[in-house]
């Protein structure tokens, strides 16, 4: 028989337009959201918006978790009217979240404890792959679901890389987002340190394109630091707690990722500075001289800059623009 009922727990911004594609795509799609207004939108496109996980659950094929953390995932599959305690026999959790090694492990076991068949499969790609169903699946689990979860997966993705057992899928992300988290890391602080010695960061944009060391990241993110359109598409504090996931299941290895520790120190810098709702470009203001934290675009380069007297590399003396905060 085909299995065609997807309900889909957690709104935020991926699992939104993951219950988009499914309910675009055919499927029968029953959403939850633990805040209702945010999911009450999919009503107009046919999904159910469901009261609680346990009523979302209740009779789908599968049951696909999109929330937070770890704690989310607890509260929303075992809590009060949890999901696990409605599940069929026969349905398979798919639980695409961020929760990392330990976390996919403790899922994995409270699957077990329920008798249901679970799919650890988190997501590569922010807001725009989700909306456009081009996220990149790193699924891990039994070998005989593939089958069944390929028609969900091939709604809300462009690939989907099995890994082996459950948990490989959460290890693969670990190392990616070490990698992405270092590199957001990295854009960030280059503008920083071109605005701090007074040369253009867009020239710098522009020097690096197509270079051997250029990444499509650079640009997403640089641009986004210099038209402040911090918008997110990853939160700043998701990706502080990313960063724990990644440091945890290193710590455990014995391997000490000191690139990653400091852009950690970074991320929480910036969450300080009131930026943990922001695109996690917002790390930049971590690193920026305080002539350029107006969270304001500047409108061009250099002549609006917001250079003072003290700041001038050019040391003419020119004030240039006042800094705006
Ligand atoms: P988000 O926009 O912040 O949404 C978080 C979701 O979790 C919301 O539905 C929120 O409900 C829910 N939630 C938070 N705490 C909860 C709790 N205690 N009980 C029940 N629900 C709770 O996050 P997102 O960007 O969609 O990310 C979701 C997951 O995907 C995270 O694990 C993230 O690391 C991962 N991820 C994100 C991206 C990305 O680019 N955004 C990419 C890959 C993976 P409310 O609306 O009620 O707050």
């Amino acid at each position: 028989m085909p299995r065609t009922t997807v309900a889909v727990l957690g709104m935020g911004t991926m699992g939104d337009p993951i219950a988009r594609n499914l309910v675009r795509t055919g499927f029968v799609v029953r959403v939850w959201n633990r805040t209702r207004e945010k999911a009450e939108p999919l009503a107009r496109m046919g999904a159910v918006v469901a009261d609680t996980p346990a009523e979302a659950a209740d009779g789908a094929h599968f049951v696909v978790t999109m929330l937070a953390d770890l704690d989310a995932v607890l509260e929303t599959m075992e809590g009060e009217h949890g999901a696990l305690g409605s599940m069929d026999p026969d349905a398979i959790w798919l639980q695409l979240s961020t929760v990392g090694v330990d976390g996919a492990a403790w899922l994995g076991q409270l699957a077990g404890e329920h008798g249901v068949a679970y799919v650890d499969a988190p997501v590569l790609g922010t807001r725009e792959p989700a909306e456009k169903g081009e996220l990149v699946i790193l699924a891990a689990g039994p070998d005989e679901l593939r089958t069944w979860c390929a028609p969900v997966f091939d709604a809300i993705g462009k690939e989907t890389h099995w890994l082996g057992a459950a948990g490989h899928g959460s290890r693969m992300k670990m190392v990616v987002n070490m990698w992405l988290l270092a590199l957001t890391e990295a854009a960030a602080e280059s503008v920083a340190l071109a605005e701090a010695l007074g040369v253009d960061p867009r020239e710098f944009l522009e020097i690096m394109r197509g270079s051997p060391t250029d990444a499509p990241y650079l640009h997403i993110k640089g641009e986004a630091i210099l038209d402040r359109n911090l918008e997110p598409s990853f939160k700043l504090r998701l990706a502080a707690k990313d960063a724990r996931l990644v440091l945890d299941a290193a710590g455990r290895t014995g391997i000490e990722p000191r690139l990653l520790r400091a852009t950690r120190d970074s991320f929480l810098r910036a969450i300080a500075l009131g930026h943990g709702d922001d695109d996690m470009a917002a790390t930049y203001f971590a690193t920026a001289k305080d002539d350029y934290r107006s969270t304001r675009a500047t409108s061009g380069w250099p002549s609006s800059a917001p250079m003072t007297r003290s700041t001038d590399p050019s040391g003419s003396g020119s004030t240039g623009s006042s800094p705006s905060r």
